[in-house]
Formats: structure tokens, C-alpha cells, sequence
């Protein structure tokens, strides 16, 4: 958009940490109860699952056949599905727009998240997502690159002229002629010197720079490129892949599901391989699954 500015137009997807099982305990356990049983999967995630469900009618001495997979489909046909929220995922996502965060942080039962802070980070080198459907057409990108351009530069320009308006002030009728630069009513006027009234008198330079940042912010557009972490448990990362993944989504965040879910089947194939992919014109897919919100 600008020499520091640059186009994004598809998520990066890091999956910054996943569960471990502690062996020992879950074996101290089953020692406990007097019961030998092993699953046959060494994904942590679904060994948790797995057990948790079976504590709740202790069913660890004589298992249906099928192992791992099975067991986790029954939960799944059955929709005993609080079973599923002890397993977690912590995805840092970046190159996604504000448009997508909003929708994204809608999300509530299982989900934490930590973004990027406009009231703190200088968005003046700031990237932005365009929309595959603006991408595509060249009379649609340049109006785009138009629009952000313009609301780019209101906003470099819109935290210089804030930041200078929160400099304190002497005034010319104290401090004489010098260098001061204009002359008070007498009204919050303090030695001499004019505090704005939009920032504590002992405020340093960040606080004044994010009180710049944060009015600033007011004009960017929602196609403004952020980052976030996010944690969450799979009955929710579930939900979210069936609502968001559907053809009614959003194209964005319908291809952010379309990440995640590579990442978490190559991850836990018993707990999201139930998940199919149907192409659509767009490029992207739609995730279907027999057992919807368990
Ligand atoms: C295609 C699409 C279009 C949309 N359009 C709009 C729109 O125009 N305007 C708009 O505002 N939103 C819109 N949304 C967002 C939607 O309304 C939900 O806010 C969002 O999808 C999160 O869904 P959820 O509440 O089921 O999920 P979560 O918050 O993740 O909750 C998961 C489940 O937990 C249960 N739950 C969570 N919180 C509560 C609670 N407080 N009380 C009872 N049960 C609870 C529910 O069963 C819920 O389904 C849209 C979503 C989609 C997918």
C-alpha cells in the first residue's frame, strides 16, 4: 500500500503447543483400581479423552473392540461431548484481518485469547488481508489499494497531529515570548504550563503515544492485519470448524478452518478425522461431519 505497508491474503497458522500425557499417573492410576488396560494410540490428546470418558463408568477392564478411534466415534454419535474439552490446542495465528478477529472472539465456551494491542503497537507499518474477491479482479484491487491507502495515511498522519496537541503547553503569558507558542485563558493552566485534559499530567511518552494510537485507531479499516493467540479445547475448536467452515462462513475465516483442520487431523486423527473437505468455487472447502456439535 505504501513502501512499509504490505498485502496478505492467507493466514499463517503456528500450532504453538499441544498436550502431553504423563504416563506414570495415568498407570499409577489404573495400579490403583486394580485394572490393566491400554489404548492404542499415543496421541495425548485422545489417550486424555479417552480416559476421562472411561472414568465415568470405569469401563477400563473389558473394552469394546475398535481401540481408540471406536471409542471416540461412540462419544461422538452419542454427543457425550464434555469429554472432549480435556483436550487442547494453542494456535498463534497472524496475516488474518480485524474482520475475522471480530467473528473469531464470538467464540466463548473453551477459548482464550491474547491479540495484538492497537492502543500499544504502531499500526503505521501496518499490513492489511484483501479479500480474495478483490484480489481477483483489478478494477476491484485498485479501488481497494485506493481506500486503504487513504485511510493509512489518515491514520500516520492522525497520531503525529494527536501526539502533539498532548504536549504540555507554556505559556507565552508566564514564560514570556521565547519560544512558547501561544497564550492561555488562565484555565488549567498550572505554573505556566497547559496540560491536555485527555492525559494525566505525569503521563511519559508511551502513555501519550497510546493515547495517540488509540483515537487513531478510530479510522483504520477492518481489513487491518493483526495476530492472535488462541486456546482452545476440542468439542469447541469442533464447533467452531462446523460453524465457520460452512459454506455460509466468511471466505476468510472459512479458510482459516480450512488450516486448522489439516493441522489438527495430522494431529489427532480420532478426534477430527470425521471431518470431510467438499471444494468450493472459491478455493476454499466446506467441513461437513456426520456428528455435528457434540
Ligand atoms: C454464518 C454466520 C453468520 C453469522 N452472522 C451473525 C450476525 O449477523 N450477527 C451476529 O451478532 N452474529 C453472527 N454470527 C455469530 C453467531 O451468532 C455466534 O455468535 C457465533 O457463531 C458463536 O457461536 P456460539 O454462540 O454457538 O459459540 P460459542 O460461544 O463458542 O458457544 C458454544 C456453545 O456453547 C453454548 N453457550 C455458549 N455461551 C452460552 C451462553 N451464554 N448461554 C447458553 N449457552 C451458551 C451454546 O450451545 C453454544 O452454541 C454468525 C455466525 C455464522 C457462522
Amino acid at each position: 500500500v505504501t513502501a512499509d505497508t504490505r498485502i496478505v491474503t492467507a493466514p499463517s497458522v503456528y500450532l504453538l503447543s499441544k498436550q502431553t500425557l504423563l504416563q506414570p499417573q495415568l498407570d499409577r492410576f489404573l495400579a490403583d483400581h486394580g485394572v490393566a488396560w491400554q489404548t492404542d494410540t499415543e496421541v495425548a490428546a485422545e489417550v486424555v479423552t479417552e480416559t476421562a470418558g472411561r472414568v465415568c463408568y470405569m469401563s477400563f477392564a473389558k473394552p469394546r473392540p475398535g481401540g481408540n478411534a471406536a471409542y471416540l466415534d461412540h462419544i461422538k454419535e452419542v454427543a457425550h461431548g464434555s469429554v472432549f474439552e480435556h483436550a487442547v490446542w494453542t494456535f498463534l495465528i497472524t496475516g488474518i484481518s480485524r474482520t475475522l478477529t471480530h467473528e473469531l472472539v464470538r467464540h466463548r465456551a473453551g477459548w482464550a485469547y491474547s491479540q495484538l494491542s492497537q492502543r500499544y503497537v504502531d499500526e503505521s507499518v501496518a499490513e492489511y488481508v484483501e479479500p480474495d474477491i478483490i484480489a481477483d479482479d483489478p478494477e476491484l484491487h485498485a479501488l481497494w489499494i485506493d481506500a486503504v491507502r487513504h485511510a493509512h495515511n489518515a491514520y500516520v498522519k492522525l497520531v503525529d497531529a494527536i501526539n502533539l496537541k498532548l504536549l504540555p503547553r507554556q505559556c507565552r503569558r508566564c514564560f514570556g515570548e521565547g519560544d512558547v507558542r501561544f497564550t492561555c485563558s488562565g484555565e488549567g493552566c498550572v505554573n505556566g504550563t497547559v496540560y491536555s485534559r485527555f492525559l494525566p499530567p505525569d503521563a511519559d511518552t508511551t502513555a501519550r503515544r497510546k493515547t495517540a494510537r488509540q483515537a487513531a485507531r478510530s479510522v483504520l479499516p477492518n481489513a487491518t492485519e493483526t495476530k492472535i493467540t488462541v486456546t482452545a479445547n476440542a468439542r469447541a475448536l469442533r464447533h467452531f470448524l462446523e460453524q465457520r467452515g460452512r459454506v455460509h462462513a466468511e471466505p476468510e475465516i472459512r479458510k482459516l478452518t480450512n488450516v486448522m483442520l489439516d493441522i489438527l487431523q495430522a494431529d489427532s486423527p480420532n478426534l477430527f478425522g470425521d471431518y470431510a473437505r467438499r471444494p468450493l468455487p472459491d478455493g476454499t472447502a466446506e467441513l461437513t461431519t456426520p456428528y455435528r456439535k457434540v
